[in-house]
């Protein structure tokens, strides 16, 4: 049987998932072989990474999350998102790179969701206590299609997994019906934070059948990684035209 191209494109996130369900014996990171005994994706060398990266942010800003051992935030000269806060559980270190490409673009939507269970016990509880829904930020539809899953969705539910089913009992709900992505805007990694505002207005949309779902709800918002901001602003917008009462936002890594 031969298959045509397009065939083979709409069969490519099925295969990845076949491929993620056999986990590799390797370090996802760098490539070591990993024990029977240990974590399944990553080697102890890069999980005691994970854990330095994370402990060295013990001098953020509260607001946006910017490690001020490395870098002076501006905040105290201009606060201009909508959203209260950023939490953010690392640093954008090679590590955190390496794990968020393989992610992002090698497929791997089990090692997002594993991400998110390493994580959760990383994160302060207060982050989580007043809130009432965790919502992921939403691909388009077509980037849905080609990738097959959204990656800031099972880091989400990694972190959620960790955080409820570790004792927390936070009882944070994820809602992945709220918010849509209705503009495909395609690439923004080389555009400045200006031109992704630019480039985003009108990308995210309350879903209209459930709007009043939204009224009056505290949201955590959750990305992979965050750099400008100019997406999670952008669905912060959204989220309070809609009644939302506040938003934060948890990412994975802080550029
Ligand atoms: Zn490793
Ligand atoms: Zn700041």
């Amino acid at each position: 049987m031969i298959l045509s191209m397009p065939k083979i494109i709409k069969l490519l996130p099925i295969l990845r998932c076949v491929e993620d369900f056999f986990i590799p014996p390797l370090c996802v990171v760098c490539d070591s072989a990993l024990g029977n005994d240990g974590d399944r994706w990553f080697c102890p060398a890069c999980i005691n990474a994970l854990a330095a990266n994370h402990s060295q942010r013990d001098d953020v800003c509260p607001r946006c999350s910017q490690n001020r051992r490395k870098r002076e935030c501006a905040c105290e000269f201009a606060w201009d998102f909508s959203f209260e806060k950023v939490f953010s559980a690392y640093d954008y270190d090679s590590t955190v790179s390496s794990i968020a490409k393989h992610i992002k673009y090698k497929g791997k939507s089990r090692l997002a969701y594993h991400t998110g269970v390493v994580t959760a016990p990383l994160l302060p509880r207060e982050f989580f206590m007043r809130a009432d829904m965790v919502v992921p930020v939403p691909l388009h539809k077509s980037k849905m299609r080609r990738r097959g899953y959204n990656q800031a969705e099972h880091f989400a539910r990694g972190v959620l997994n960790g955080l409820n089913g570790g004792g927390a009992g936070l009882g944070l709900k994820l809602r992945t019906d709220l918010l849509i992505r209705v503009k495909n805007t395609g690439t923004q990694t080389k555009l400045d934070r200006e031109d992704r505002l630019q480039n985003l207005i009108g990308a995210f949309a309350a879903n209209p059948q459930k709007i009043t779902e939204l009224k009056g709800k505290n949201v955590i918002l959750v990305d992979d990684i965050f750099t400008t901001g100019a997406t999670a602003e952008s669905c912060a917008e959204e989220l309070l035209r809609a009644g939302c009462a506040t938003v934060r936002v948890l990412a994975m890594g802080r550029d």
